[in-house]
């Protein structure tokens, strides 16, 4: 069953992804050669206190930081830490906030100072592809419709779209029914109806989409140790196209 919203519900997680877009701009502005993921941690924290809410990644599953810091070859859940941005890097900021227990999640992958060729393709194509799957997200149409119109563009570019971690609905929970892959055939799943929140996140690689688990237990980084970007919003269904809350 997926969970569709009420009109209040989605006020409310609408409020919540106000606050996670506002902090990714935020932390857009701090990723800068010399800055530490701990100081951008550090900053998200403040800045999501001040806006209200709660980060909702801290201490979900043991999660021991308030956002998903990833760079270059780390694809999600890079753990904050001494690291330092450098320039040429390629950072993912993964922000998740609750407010009065509604959730919201959203990504967007950064570039530090002059990046590569590859790279700048590579942010392109994936902040791309999630638009292509928000605008498969129409009411009447399979969940899968989503994901073939992630891979099907993706791989025709010849980048790779992660396998291991997908897509999700969003709002009473920060990941709630159904998982929504960035990969599959169409019109299979459920049909969308109009009230559904639906996090669409694909993960995109530079070169195979194999992924591997660092010994800290969380970060994913790409086997071929080759780059990876990340783009996420949180869309709601509704009779025309998606709106998007985490904007
Ligand atoms: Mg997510």
């Amino acid at each position: 069953m997926i969970p569709v919203k009420s009109k209040n519900e989605l006020k409310k997680v609408k409020q919540a992804g106000v606050i996670v877009a506002k902090t990714l701009k935020f932390l857009a502005g701090k990723v800068k050669p010399g800055v530490t993921t701990k100081e951008l941690d550090a900053d998200a924290a403040l800045f999501i206190e001040k806006s209200g809410g709660k980060a909702a990644f801290l201490g979900y599953h043991g999660f021991p930081a308030h956002i998903c810091v990833s760079i270059n070859e780390e694809v999600v859940h890079g753990i904050p830490s001494g690291r330092m941005v450098r320039n040429g890097d390629i950072v993912s900021l993964d922000v998740g906030v609750e407010l009065e227990g509604y959730f919201a999640d959203a990504a967007i992958t950064v570039p530090v100072g002059k990046i590569s060729k590859t790279a700048q393709r590579l942010l392109k194509i994936t902040k791309d592809a999630l638009y292509k799957g928000i605008a498969a997200a129409r009411c009447g149409r399979h969940l899968s419709d989503i994901s073939f119109a992630i891979q099907n563009y993706v791989e025709k570019t010849g980048f790779s779209v992660v396998r291991d971690f997908v897509g999700h609905g969003i709002g009473l929970k920060l990941h709630e029914e159904p998982q929504i892959p960035n990969f599959g055939k169409p019109g299979q799943g459920v049909k969308l109806e109009a009230g559904m929140v639906l996090a669409i996140e694909p993960m995109i690689n530079a070169g195979g989409y194999e992924v591997e688990i660092l010994p800290n237990g969380w970060t994913a980084v790409t086997r071929d140790r080759k780059i990876s970007a990340h783009f996420e919003h949180d869309i709601c269904i509704t009779d025309s196209v998606a709106e998007i809350f985490t904007i």
